[in-house]
């Protein structure tokens, strides 16, 4: 492969490094940042330069607008770093600074030993959507092509994988079909299972300047069992019982086909399976859905007056619907109500995702999940696999045929001790995965679990032998993908602290010592993404025009940008020739009954805790917990009671009271409010074991998900409340001994 040069690089030790320009690191908005560098340091050895940050005007997905975390980024760049690879034989043991000789010599080790008794299958990595494009590439080339185990999976799991497969079963492909202009488009959004204030800002605030200015002439619509910031904002506010959203959603179909608010000609021409949904439809009747969701009739009405008016309704949808049982069905039945309206494929219309990592996206593009190869590939097709296996250069046959483990997949092979090594990359499942005594114990388990990691002391690093100092963004160049299919190149701006290094530059010297020198014999992340982009042509996210360079030339750029596409010339939307990429051409309507929870409540755990997010922490705290400001706006996680729950259990606001579920208990202040509905409890879920406030929340919920997608259902659990009483502490009787005091002459003052 001929050199490809890197655009940017970072400024030599030493030298003052220039202004960049770089893809906020934390949610799935993507907002451009421009950082500037501060004065430099006296020693900068001893603490390296500071950044400011602010909004880049210049980006066409935020247009220089920023909140706390992006403008907050730069403060967590330097503390707490991990600099240098470390190693303890036994989990009793401590840490042992090694060098990267003899961390690969471990990792090489325990791989052959691996292959050598339980084959390829005993091998697993969870990797993370704060991953690279770039890194996402060579660790699934490392796992599925080199060591031909499939099983790379990564944390878009618990955030987008009923999304992926909810878009690849209704439209034949992954791929979000809409872009952040449709919100000034359209004319009716339904923000369902979504907070989007909190957890996607920047969008939020789009969306308001513009309510704010057209008033009723555009309609907020929120489905949420809580009252939030975004609920605020809205016209209609649906409060449904968690789990069920499917029901709201077939009873909105049935008042469209009761009020002929249906598109024939779209269905006729553009989908299949109309018949059975329309049947399915029929029975859910507003008295069922209304008993169901605990919504009255009339709010049901509403939203489906509302709907069948308007001209341009956009639905934005995350974590709410993704983790969920019916996650991917609940995706189905959201995309058949746009395309039996004809709803989709127009400005302004269509079913939006809303990513929650910044580069999940990325990570689909490249393949980046147990089932998936790169290109919107499957591993399940073989003749996907056998293009893969061309490109990479590997024999027929090098990647297995069957989809590897999802995460949770991962968590019991380690319990029935199937897995001889368990890689965690840039990500901190120990707080992140539901039920986390289990996934500890299982984790204690494996015989090598390796956590490569930019930062020091995290909850899964309790669990890890092997240590890898990951250098992290604006350390290593990369590419990003946002919610919207734009793609921006984050430059490495600063130099990586001790001996950090590039994802994807520890996974391919691992391929070249294992034997895979012609394979991972990449130069720069340059010549990593010039391979990967080569693999998308003539697929849906086919961005095999798009270069480093040419992104570092001309800024970010949407996908689809094939070879030979214009700089700003991407496209904004998907299918707007209303052909879909299934074999017939057509979209497919998904019939489904809705299932409920997973786990309901029930007489001993009458209650059902949901957990989300605070505006200003970003998931497991590993960041934002080190600034000042978001500490100082969210210092401590608050248990949401509804004040006739807060009456039954005995409990008042600012008490102490102690969650259950079937797998723990976790103790928070409470914070009694009527803006959650009864029966339901709201936790954040950042803070994990080691902060000093602990609440675990993951602890409390269980591992059944969607049984397509196998997003754990991380939304809902079943528990029960109690005040924590505390005892009281009984003093015992000090004795205390007589004190003979010396006589003091004082002499006479002066
Ligand atoms: S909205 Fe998301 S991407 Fe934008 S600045 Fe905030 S955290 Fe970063």
């Amino acid at each position: 492969m001929p050199p490809v040069a890197e655009p940017s690089a970072p400024s030599p030790p030493g030298a003052r490094p220039g202004p960049a320009r770089a893809q906020c690191p934390y949610c799935g908005v993507g907002c451009g940042l421009e950082l500037k560098p501060g004065e430099p340091a006296p020693d900068p050895e001893a603490s390296p330069a500071s950044w400011t940050v602010r909004g880049d005007r210049q980006h066409p997905s935020s247009l220089g607008q920023v909140c706390i975390k992006g403008a907050t980024v730069a403060e967590t760049l330097d503390q707490n770093r991990l600099v240098q690879p470390q190693w303890r034989e036994r989990l009793d043991q401590p840490f042992r600074p090694i060098d990267w000789e003899q961390a690969y010599a471990i990792l090489i080790h325990q791989i052959q030993h691996t292959l050598a008794s339980q084959g390829p299958s005993g091998l697993a990595m969870y990797g993370s959507g704060q991953f690279l494009t770039e890194d996402y590439y060579v660790a699934n080339k490392l796992f599925k092509g080199a060591l031909g185990s499939n099983n790379f999976d990564a944390n878009s799991r618990l955030c987008m994988s009923s999304a992926v497969a909810g878009y690849a079963r209704s439209l034949g492909s992954d791929g979000p079909p809409c872009c952040y202009d449709d919100l000034d488009l359209s004319d009716l959004v339904l923000l369902i299972g979504t907070n989007t204030a909190d957890c996607h800002p920047v969008l939020f605030q789009r969306l308001l300047k513009r309510k704010r200015k057209l008033k009723a002439a555009l309609q907020i619509v929120v489905v949420d069992p809580r009252a939030t910031t975004t609920s605020d904002a809205a016209d209609l506010h649906l409060a449904i019982r968690p789990g069920t959203d499917l029901v709201l959603l077939h009873g909105l179909g049935h008042l469209l086909l009761l009020q002929g608010a249906i598109d024939r000609a779209f269905i006729d021409q553009h989908t299949e399976g109309f018949a059975a949904l329309e049947t399915l439809w029929q029975a859910w009747t507003p008295e069922r859905v209304s008993a169901l969701c605990g919504i009255s009739i009339p709010q049901l009405e509403q939203l489906a007056q509302l709907w069948a008016r308007s001209s341009a309704v956009l639905s934005l949808w995350s974590m709410g619907v993704n983790q969920s049982r019916e996650g991917t069905a609940t995706v189905g039945g959201l995309i058949n109500l746009h395309l039996v309206s004809g709803q989709i494929a127009r400005p302004g219309a269509g079913p939006f995702s809303l990513t929650g990592q910044p580069n999940a996206m990325g990570g689909r593009e490249a393949g980046g999940l147990a089932q998936l190869l790169p290109g919107y590939r499957a591993i399940a097709n073989p003749a996907h696999r056998a293009e893969v296996e061309r490109h990479w250069g590997f024999a027929p046959g090098a990647i297995a045929s069957q989809p590897g483990l999802a995460v949770w997949q991962q968590v019991e092979a380690m319990e029935r001790g199937e897995l001889g090594l368990w890689w965690v990359a840039a990500t901190n499942p120990l707080v992140s995965l539901p039920w986390l005594d289990r996934v500890r114990a299982a984790a204690q388990a494996c015989p090598l679990v390796v956590l490569s990691e930019a930062y020091a002391g995290t909850e899964t690093a309790a669990v890890a032998h092997l240590l890898l100092p990951a250098a992290q963004w604006s350390e290593k160049a990369g590419v990003m993908t946002n919610s919207e299919r734009r793609l921006t190149l984050c430059p490495a701006f600063r130099q990586p602290p001790g001996e950090a290094r590039a994802d994807w530059e520890i996974f391919a010297e691992l391929g070249r010592r294992l034997g895979f020198v012609s394979q991972f014999n990449f130069d720069s992340a340059a010549a990593v993404w010039q391979e990967f982009s080569a693999l998308t042509v003539g697929r849906v996210c086919d961005l095999s025009g798009l270069s480093h360079r040419l992104l570092a030339e001309h800024g970010p750029q949407q996908w689809p940008f094939p070879q030979g596409c214009a700089p700003g010339e991407g496209q904004a939307r998907l299918y707007g020739d209303r052909r879909f990429p299934t074999d017939s051409g057509r979209a497919r309507l998904i019939a489904e009954q809705p299932l409920g929870l997973a786990e309901p409540p029930c007489d001993q755990f009458p209650l059902v805790l949901t957990v989300g997010r605070y505006l200003g922490h970003w998931h497991t705290m590993t960041r934002t917990a080190q600034v000042e400001r978001i500490q100082q706006r969210h210092p401590e996680p608050l248990l949401e009671v509804n004040p006739m729950d807060a009456r039954r259990y005995g409990l008042v606001d600012g008490a102490l009271g102690q969650v259950r579920s079937r797998r723990g208990a976790v103790s928070a202040k409470v914070m009694v409010t009527d803006r959650i509905r009864p029966g339901t409890l709201f936790l954040p879920m950042h803070w994990g074991a080691s902060q000093e406030l602990a609440c675990e929340a993951n602890r409390l919920m269980h591992e059944l998900g969607c049984p397509i997608s196998k997003q754990p259902e991380l939304k809902a659990a079943a528990v029960t409340l109690e005040p924590v009483i505390l005892k009281p502490v009984t003093l015992k009787p000090v004795t205390l001994k007589p004190v003979t005091l010396e006589p003091v002459s004082l002499k006479p003052l002066a």
